[in-house]
């Protein structure tokens, strides 16, 4: 591997801690727009945020849902399904449903990496 091509660990910069911490303030996955918001006041851009959110992603250290063509940014790295309103585009987690491994036989899967499970509907607020 030559030099600089893969930095082992990032050092995390100002900039992205605060962004990091400013998406665990959340509890409904923001955007990166929102967490630009929450940001008013410590000087820090969109372009920043947006660049900050995606090294966060890269390194593993936020889970990324597509909601309605944005991107939403998780702090919950365990594996996990999300409920959607549709109305008012809240995203809350919800505990994976035990699937039996029968369902998931050689030929079709062997080994098992990633769910991506997501309920949509309306929250009692929008129904
Ligand atoms: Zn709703
Ligand atoms: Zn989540």
């Amino acid at each position: 591997m030559s030099e600089g091509e893969h930095e082992p660990k990032r050092r995390q910069t100002r900039q992205g801690r605060l962004v990091h911490e400013a998406v665990s303030r959340f509890d409904h996955h923001p955007t990166a727009k929102e967490v630009h918001q929450a940001l008013e006041g410590e000087g820090v851009g969109l372009a920043t945020v947006y660049r900050q959110l995606a090294r966060l992603v890269d390194d593993g250290m936020l889970g990324a849902v597509e909601h309605m063509g944005e991107t939403r940014y998780d702090t919950n790295l365990d594996p996990h399904a999300h409920a959607v309103c549709n109305g008012c585009g809240d995203i809350w987690d919800v505990p994976l449903p035990t699937i039996l491994p029968s369902m998931l036989t050689p030929k079709r899967l062997a080994t098992v990496e990633d769910v991506d499970l997501t309920f949509r509907g309306l929250c009692p607020a929008c129904a």
